[in-house]
C-alpha cells in the first residue's frame, strides 16, 4: 500500500529547486512514475512529499548543434527519443536503443531523466550513452554542474546526485568522424529488461582499417554501467580480424561483475557479455568503415 504523502506540481525549474531545498525532510521527485511507483507500491520508498516534475516544459526538449551535439532534456519521454527524425539522422543507435526499451505505454511515460537517475545496472540508456561519451548536467538551489555520465552512477540505484539536486538534461558530443556505435541486450522476452547488454563504439584512423579508438560498456553485468578499458585497449591500432574479437570479447567479460539470479547464472551472464561483445564492436566497426 502506498504510505500518504504531500502532492507538489511546480511549473518551473526554479520553483522544483526551491522545493527540494525547502523539503529535505523526505522528498521524492517523480516524473513518469514507470519506475518509482513500482518501489512505492511495494513501500521500499515512501516519501513525505512527492515533487512531480512530468509538467515542466523546460526540461522537454532535443537540441542538435552541428558542433555541441545532442541535448535532451531530463523530462523527455523515451517515445520521443524514438521518434525524433532529428536524432534517427545524427544518432541513429539512440533510435534502435529505445525501439527495444520497455513497450510503447511505458516508453510513453518513462523519461529519460527517470531512467538515468533511476540508476538500474539493466536499464538500457546508461550504456549506450556512456559509449557515446555522454555527460549529464544537474543542479540544485546553489550550482549547476556537468559530469561525464561514466561518473553518475555510483552503485545499485545509487547516482551522484546530491540531496536537493535536479538532473536537468544529457548532453551527447559529436562524435568523432568514422565513428559508430552499436548495442545489443539480451532479453528473455522481447522488450524487456536486460539479462546482459553491452554497447560499443569504434572510431576508425584515416586508412578506414585500423581502430584510432573504442569504448565498450558492459550493462547489467556490474552494479553500475561499466566500461571495459582493458578490452577498449585490445582494439585500440588494430585491424579488425576474428582472434581479435575473441580476445576483446574474453577481457571484457573478465571485467563483467555479474551476479546470479531467477533470471540467469552467473556464469550465464558472463558468457552473454562475450557473445555480446563480441557482435557489437564487429557491428560498430563495420559501420564504421562504411562512414564519410
Ligand atoms: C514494464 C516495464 C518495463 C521496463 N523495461 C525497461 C527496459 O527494457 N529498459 C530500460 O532501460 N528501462 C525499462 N524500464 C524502466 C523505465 O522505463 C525507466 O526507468 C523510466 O524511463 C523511468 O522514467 P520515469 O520518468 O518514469 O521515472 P520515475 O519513475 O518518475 O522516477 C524514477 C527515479 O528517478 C528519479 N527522477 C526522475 N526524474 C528525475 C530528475 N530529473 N532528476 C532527479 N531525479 C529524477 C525519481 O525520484 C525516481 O527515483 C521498464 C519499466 C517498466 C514499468
Amino acid at each position: 500500500m502506498i504510505r500518504d504523502f504531500v502532492y507538489l506540481r511546480p511549473h518551473t525549474v526554479k520553483e522544483v529547486l526551491d522545493l527540494l531545498e525547502q523539503h529535505k525532510d523526505g522528498y521524492k521527485i517523480i516524473c513518469g512514475g514507470q519506475s518509482l511507483l513500482i518501489l512505492m507500491r511495494q513501500g521500499l520508498v515512501a516519501p513525505n512529499y512527492l515533487i512531480d516534475i512530468k509538467r515542466i516544459d523546460e526540461l522537454n526538449y532535443i537540441n542538435f548543434d552541428p558542433k555541441e551535439g545532442l541535448r535532451m532534456g531530463a523530462t523527455t519521454t523515451h517515445r520521443a527519443i524514438e521518434k525524433s527524425s532529428l536524432i534517427g539522422e545524427q544518432y541513429p543507435i539512440l533510435v534502435d536503443m529505445e525501439e527495444n526499451l520497455a513497450s510503447i505505454q511505458t516508453r510513453n511515460w518513462g523519461t529519460i531523466g527517470g531512467n538515468l537517475a533511476h540508476a538500474d545496472p539493466a536499464g538500457d540508456p546508461g550504456a549506450v550513452l556512456i559509449a557515446m561519451n555522454a555527460t549529464a548536467r544537474m543542479a540544485n538551489k546553489k550550482r549547476e554542474r556537468t559530469m561525464p555520465l561514466e561518473e553518475f552512477f555510483l552503485d545499485y540505484f545509487e547516482t551522484a546526485l546530491e540531496e536537493g539536486e535536479l538532473l536537468l538534461e544529457v548532453q551527447v558530443p559529436v562524435a568523432p568522424p568514422k565513428t559508430a556505435t552499436a548495442y545489443e541486450k539480451f532479453t528473455i522476452i522481447k522488450n524487456d529488461q536486460a539479462i546482459a547488454s553491452v554497447a560499443a563504439s569504434v572510431t576508425l584512423a584515416n586508412d578506414n582499417v585500423s581502430c584510432k579508438d573504442a569504448r565498450i560498456v558492459l550493462g547489467a553485468a556490474a552494479p553500475t554501467p561499466k566500461r571495459a578499458k582493458e578490452a577498449e585497449q585490445l582494439l585500440v591500432g588494430q585491424k579488425l580480424n576474428g582472434g581479435l574479437l575473441d580476445r576483446v570479447a574474453e577481457k571484457a567479460s573478465e571485467k563483467a561483475e555479474p551476479v546470479t539470479d531467477i533470471h540467469a547464472t552467473e556464469a550465464y551472464r558472463r558468457q552473454l557479455v562475450k557473445a555480446l561483445t563480441k557482435k557489437v564492436a564487429k557491428k560498430a566497426w563495420e559501420q564504421a568503415k562504411t562512414l564519410a
